[in-house]
């Protein structure tokens, strides 16, 4: 029924999950409705896919078509005096940048990565280390345009009631062809950046937490491997856009030479770094790479105020290409929850302890700092973030689930939340829990309407929401 030179191993961002589907990479949206069509007669379910960098299975529709916008990727318009720009969805973070930050625009808000499409972004309606300062992704959007299952376009402003339901819908609901965003203005192509360490958690959160107001980036890398009175003990980060005037040279700093990152770090090409890195992917490795990072940063960067480029702050991880190939065959998966900042220090404790009485710590520990919104499967709050990265085998797979489980129950038990770009392990009760009745009504409700034959069904939605649409009363 589907021609079979399209069928393709398809991956997630960690390369621990890997399914079957067919491929198709549209240029127009003629063809998206074209293919929409065919899979509505045919039965065929669908995914809709931007870079692929999710950590879990939203752009995945097994031994189906995944629909893969990346070739959508063409600039419609672009207003340099006021910083409005109207792209296809398969425009990355990477060419936005590349496109504006000449004129001194920069994207508002951006995940960890560049790689993302601008789709990808809305699907999941992604938050940068500015959450509290600058909300999310979908707050800088002025209008969208999204193709629907049902073959209708709808057009849709922030003050139309479904604005906020397709964003941060992950794909489910349909598919965004263009969007217009409003950049935020830089004066320089440089974040005055602040460094240093704390010793323990409590101090870690506080730090965030005092820093908000005043800085416009926070972030901690957490020291996962530290126990005791060190649990959670970091290097923190914190970056402040320049004023005008402070850079003398705005013109050379805000030039794409100044932002890209070095093709070698300590004369190692870039591109082969993650090879040298897979050796220390292990518990001994974990804890020697963790205690010398804090230790590096308690010494040589402890409280160091110094210039940096926006990429390399906001995409540290971005420096070694390929990084996550160091996991090793299994690849990795991420846990990211997101827990009130009232409760934050005690459910972060725990989740710390666990991973180290499981014998899974994590290779990667970030904390956040977020503010509540009202997008339907929003998943932050007035709180913090805690992302974990863990190392995936073939033996350690079901333990890894049974942590995750163990994991959920605790954020639930502290009113914390989840976010579905990062997932690959939540069970639909704990979606449901999280989620709460109201926006799984409201959501069945309009998939009703634009997809009634549920053509969009990624199997993150065959996971955990599918099994709830018979316990919502819509
Ligand atoms: C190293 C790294 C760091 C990250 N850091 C952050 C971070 O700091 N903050 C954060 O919020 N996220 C972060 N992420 C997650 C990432 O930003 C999201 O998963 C994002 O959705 C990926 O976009 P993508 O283009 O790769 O989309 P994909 O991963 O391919 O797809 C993501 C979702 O978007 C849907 N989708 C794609 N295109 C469209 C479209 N045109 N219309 C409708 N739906 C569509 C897909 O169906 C899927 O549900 C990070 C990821 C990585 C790998």
């Amino acid at each position: 029924m589907l021609p079979f030179d399209r069928l393709r191993s398809v991956e997630n961002f960690g390369h621990s999950i890997r399914t079957p589907g067919y491929v198709f990479r549209p240029t127009h949206v003629e063809q998206i409705a074209e293919l929409l069509n065919f899979a509505r007669r045919q039965g065929i379910r669908m995914a809709l896919r931007g870079a692929g960098r999710s950590y879990g299975d939203p752009h995945m529709a097994s031994g189906h078509i995944v629909l893969d916008l990346i070739r959508m990727n063409r600039v419609l318009d672009y207003d340099p005096t006021q910083g409005v720009i109207t792209v296809e969805p398969g425009v990355t973070i990477q060419r936005l940048w590349e496109y504006t930050l000449e004129d001194g625009w920069w994207p508002a808000v951006v995940p960890g990565t560049m790689f993302p499409t601008v789709g990808g972004c809305l699907a999941a309606n992604v938050h940068g280390k500015n959450n509290w300062r600058a909300g999310t992704f979908g707050d800088h959007v002025t209008q969208l345009t999204a193709l629907l299952p049902n073959g209708e376009e709808v057009t849709l402003t922030p003050d139309d009631s479904d604005f906020k339901a397709l964003v941060s819908s992950m794909g489910t609901l349909g598919i965004i062809t263009r969007a217009t965003l409003q950049l935020h203005r830089v004066h320089s192509g440089d974040l005055l950046v602040k460094a240093f360490a704390t010793p323990d958690l409590g101090t870690t959160l506080r730090e965030l937490d005092e820093a908000k107001e005043t800085w416009d980036y926070l972030v901690a890398w957490v020291d996962s491997t530290a126990q005791g009175r060190q649990l959670g003990r970091s290097q923190i980060h914190l970056a402040r856009y320049l004023e005008p005037g402070e850079d003398p040279a705005p013109g050379r700093t805000l030039s794409r030479q100044h932002q890209v990152l070095p093709e070698t770090i300590l004369f190692v090409p870039k591109s082969v770094l993650w090879m040298f890195m897979r050796p220390f992917m292990n518990n001994l490795g974990l804890w020697a790479t963790n205690t010398a990072k804090f230790w590096a940063s308690r010494t040589l960067g402890h409280h160091k105020v110094y210039r940096q480029p926006h990429v390399a702050f906001n995409f540290l991880l971005d420096y070694v290409p390929n990084w996550e190939r160091a996991y090793g065959p299994g690849g990795l998966i991420q846990y990211q929850c997101f827990v009130p900042k009232e409760r934050a220090e005690s459910t972060f404790a725990a989740l710390l302890e666990t991973t180290q009485r499981f014998r899974l710590p994590t290779f990667l520990g970030v904390i956040k700092r977020h503010r509540p919104d009202d997008y339907l499967f929003t998943h932050a709050l007035d709180g913090f973030s805690f992302a974990m990265d863990f190392k995936v085998t073939a033996r350690n797979r079901r333990r890894l689930l049974e942590l995750a489980t163990t994991l959920d129950r605790m954020v639930l038990d502290a009113g914390g939340r989840f976010y579905f770009a990062k997932d690959a392990t939540l069970v639909p009760q704990h979606a449901a829990a999280y989620l709460g009745q109201e926006a799984l009504k409201r959501f069945f409700a309009i998939k009703a309407h634009w997809d009634p034959d549920e053509v969009l069904q990624p199997d993150l939605y065959r996971r955990v929401l599918r099994p709830l649409k018979n316990k919502v009363k819509v």
